[in-house]
């Protein structure tokens, strides 16, 4: 169907999947004739139901209403005043099932719609995420027992536990999307239940993302345990169109960290930051808002939680450390950025950046001379070069010279 919408002249519909719920796609009650997306113009992800939930349809049945009511606008016969007659079909723009976001709508942090996504599934991308992280992480420890069968190859689990890596990550992408996120609409002025082209993303939504990210990409869960971990052999086929792993092992630092940073850029991107900026000023007054600022503090708590919470005092080692590999990389990484984002670093970002930035640093530098100094906390070495490094790094961003342009 989605082929031959385009032989029709039809172009992709990424929006197309945020029509109905989860609930009413996965309703096992749908009939095989059912639409559960609103145009077979979508790309749609399989719909798999969670454990211990009935399954509903794995995928749309049917066509949806975007398709109809496309056709009907380039197909219609129509007699007499083909103007008007045209105006009236495109005039139900704004209907449930009509919303229209295409390729150039859909290019990560450069397009503001975090509902035009390719393979997110239903109304909220938020439950989506929460759903396939859940189920992946659920998944990904039994990928040797349920994906490799005896006298076969282990590569087979490596493939099963890419594709749920892969979906991990995905869905979280999905979710980095809403700060900053603004909704497009192609309704026209004076349309029944026209909407304004733009509306900015709700604040409440916006922060149930961040807290999102903390919890899931931030936080990464349980991962398989070693017998699984030392199970991901690759395969060797090479051929034209397959590349060689670069190790044979699976690479489970720079993996996670890839992924984190996928998520760090669409936060700390350009364009994000400046549609947060704008934002202020278009929204009502006394409507609620989530700020630039609060965006930068919610990011900046998430990746440096155990330097900024209280203390847990303990005896640390380097096998238990106080701060686990995987956070070390990623605040390292976030690190980066934010030092890069005071010192001019790439693309444009509000001064206020710039300024909240520092001030955030300048915080960061007195909790890590605190924690470094605490009586009731025997660090491991790990967290102690992590700490003393990180504070050398801020030190060097802090004082860095910023060059002033002089305006003629
Ligand atoms: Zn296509």
């Amino acid at each position: 169907m989605h082929e031959v919408g385009h032989t029709l002249g039809l172009r992709h519909n990424f929006k197309a999947s945020s029509w109905k719920t989860l609930a009413e796609i996965d309703n096992p009650a749908l009939a095989v004739g059912e639409a559960t997306v609103a145009s077979v113009m979508d790309y749609t992800p399989t719909n798999i139901a969670p454990k211990g939930q009935k399954q509903g349809l794995y995928y749309t049945g049917t066509l949806g209403p975007y398709d109809y009511w496309a056709i009907e606008y380039g197909y219609k016969p129509i007699m007499g005043n083909e103007p008007e007659e045209l105006k009236k079909i495109a005039s139900r723009c704004g209907e449930p099932g009509l919303d229209y976001l295409t390729d150039e709508d859909t290019r990560g942090s450069v397009d503001s719609d975090p509902l035009s996504n390719r393979f997110d599934l239903g109304k909220d991308p938020l439950e989506f995420a929460r759903r396939e992280t859940k189920t992946s992480a659920e998944l990904w420890s039994q990928v040797v027992d349920r994906a490799v069968t005896p006298g076969e190859g282990y590569q087979h689990a490596r493939q099963a536990f890419g594709m749920l890596f892969g979906k991990y990550w995905q869905t979280l992408a999905y979710v980095s999307r809403f700060p900053g996120g603004i909704y497009v609409h192609r309704d026209h002025k004076g349309d029944p239940n026209g909407r304004t082209p733009f509306v900015p993303v709700e604040a409440a939504r916006q922060r149930d993302a961040m807290k999102l990210l903390t919890e899931s990409a931030f936080n990464v869960p349980a991962l398989p345990p070693p017998a699984v971990l030392n199970s991901l052999a690759s395969s060797r086929w090479s051929h034209w169109g397959t590349r060689d792993v670069a190790r044979l092992d699976y690479p489970v630092h720079s993996q996670i960290a890839n992924a984190q940073n996928n998520i760090l850029t669409q936060l700390l991107a350009s364009n994000t930051l400046t549609r947060l900026a704008d934002t202020e000023l278009k929204v009502a007054p006394d409507a609620d808002l989530y700020t630039l600022a609060e965006h930068l503090r919610m990011l900046v708590d998430g990746v440096f939680t155990e330097v900024r919470e209280a203390h847990k005092p303990g005896e640390y080692t380097n096998r238990k450390p106080y701060i686990g590999s995987l956070r070390r990389n990623l605040q390292r990484n976030a690190l980066r950025r934010l030092a890069g984002t005071i010192n001019g670093g790439s693309g444009f970002v509000p001064e206020d950046v710039r300024t909240l930035v520092r001030m955030h640093l300048v915080d960061l530098d007195k909790q890590l001379t605190a924690l470094l100094a605490a009586q009731d906390v025997k660090l491991d070495d790990y967290t102690r070069a992590h700490l003393q490094d990180s504070q050398e790094r801020i030190k060097k961003a802090l004082t860095a010279q910023l060059v002033l342009q002089s305006i003629d």
